[in-house]
């Protein structure tokens, strides 16, 4: 078998760390209780396991309580039930939403569906770096407004969204805000009082857990209170029903117990190797730009753009590299990504958008190889031409 490509695509998923796989082994063998199971031992042993976890989480979140963590099957699942369960919850109050047009499909598709289904919807643009303006959130507003969604931080161009700002747009006229922050957690710090979010979504596999398995915080006070879109056994405050995939939520508590202890670091060696990369490119492939913003950005995100080359061409040529052009939820449809026409760049530009996203494991000696494929698969691109 030839050996697999450097993995440079991060922003997609994220290898399990070995510690989080060995914290979830236990729950695989002879703690397989269900969580839910009242009346023995299996099932004590299941219950404090997954309350630990929602410890973990709701501390690293700054929640006031762990029980404003509802686990769910991913952020796919939380953005839905953020959405719908708002609006739904809130129906009699409003019928207005508003979102930005760089949302996760997530995001955007069921406030489209709900659209479909007679609710208006507001979909504001972002500026050139990818950030939408407070501002206009303000003015999108009205009395009929029940909930606003913007992403902390995007999957594609990294930009983190000035949400704080955003908190105190929402606070000042009583909206709820929800945030997409499944990019975020465990890459930066979150600090939900000073976000002023009623609502977060986030999935493990983002942050070194296990796929499967993710939360959305759902504020106490002010009390935010959804309409459950799953019905069954009440589990999870009745908020989401499903026995709980404990191994998995033991994962996402290790996986960001271990996120927040090692982020300073992580973020600071992960910068470190994404600037590198970007220095050779600037110094070696004429005609390169970056999307996004030039410093409110993730730090393993580099969005890059080559004068004259398509990026599914350049994939062809980058087979010893792991990364993609848009992102991998979209990438069943070959339309370029939505992300890059909201910033409004030629079309050339967005043909050519190249995602490359830095983890955890990734080398100096892997960044170097990275650049000397780039190198030679623009070369060979642009001789071609
Ligand atoms: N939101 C964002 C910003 C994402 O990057 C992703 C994953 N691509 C999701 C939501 C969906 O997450 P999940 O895979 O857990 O459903």
């Amino acid at each position: 078998m030839s050996a697999l490509p450097i993995y440079l695509d991060h922003h997609s998923t994220t290898p399990v760390d070995p510690r989080v796989l060995e914290a979830m082994l236990p729950f695989y063998r002879g703690d397989f209780g269900n969580a839910a199971s009242r009346s023995h031992a299996y099932g004590w042993r299941a219950e404090t396991a997954v309350e630990m976890a929602r410890e973990e989480i709701a501390r690293a979140l700054g929640a006031a309580k762990p029980a404003e963590i509802v686990f769910t099957s991913g952020a796919t699942e939380a953005n839905n039930l953020a959405i719908l369960g708002a609006a739904d919850a809130l129906a009699e109050r409003g019928d207005h939403l508003v979102t930005s047009a760089i949302e996760h499909p997530s995001v955007l598709d069921p406030c489209r569906f709900l659209e479909s289904r007679g609710k208006r919807l507001t979909v504001l643009p972002v500026d050139a770096d990818g950030r939408v303006d407070p501002a206009a959130v303000a003015e999108a507003i009205t009395e009929r407004t029940v909930l606003v969604s913007i992403m902390l931080a995007n999957n594609e161009i990294g930009v983190i969204e000035p949400l704080a700002e955003i908190g105190r747009v929402c606070a000042e006229r009583g909206v709820w805000l929800h945030t997409d922050a499944t990019q975020v957690l465990g890459k930066l710090p979150i600090d939900l009082g000073e976000l002023g979010v009623a609502l977060l979504s986030a999935s493990a596999h983002k942050l070194y857990g296990p796929k499967g398995v993710g939360c959305l915080y759902v504020r106490r006070r002010p009390r935010v209170r959804l309409t459950p879109q799953l019905h069954g056994g009440g589990h999870e405050r009745g908020l989401r029903s499903g026995t709980l995939p404990v191994p998995l939520v033991v994962g996402f508590g290790e996986a960001v117990r271990i996120a927040v202890a090692e982020q300073q670091a992580e973020a600071k060696r992960v910068a470190e190797l994404r600037d590198r990369l970007w220095r050779r490119i600037q110094a070696e492939i004429p005609g390169a730009h970056r999307n996004g913003h030039p410093t409110e950005c993730l730090a393993g995100n580099l969005h890059v753009s080559f004068d004259g080359v398509d990026a599914d061409g350049l994939l062809a040529e980058l087979t010893e590299l792991a990364v993609s052009t848009g992102s991998a939820c979209s990438s069943a449809t070959p339309e370029p990504s939505h992300v890059l026409r909201a910033l409004g760049h030629s079309e050339s530009r967005v043909r050519g958008g190249l995602r490359i996203g830095i983890g955890r494991f990734n080398t100096p000696e892997e960044i170097d190889r990275a650049g000397d494929a780039l190198v030679r698969g623009v070369g060979r691109l642009r001789e071609a031409a």
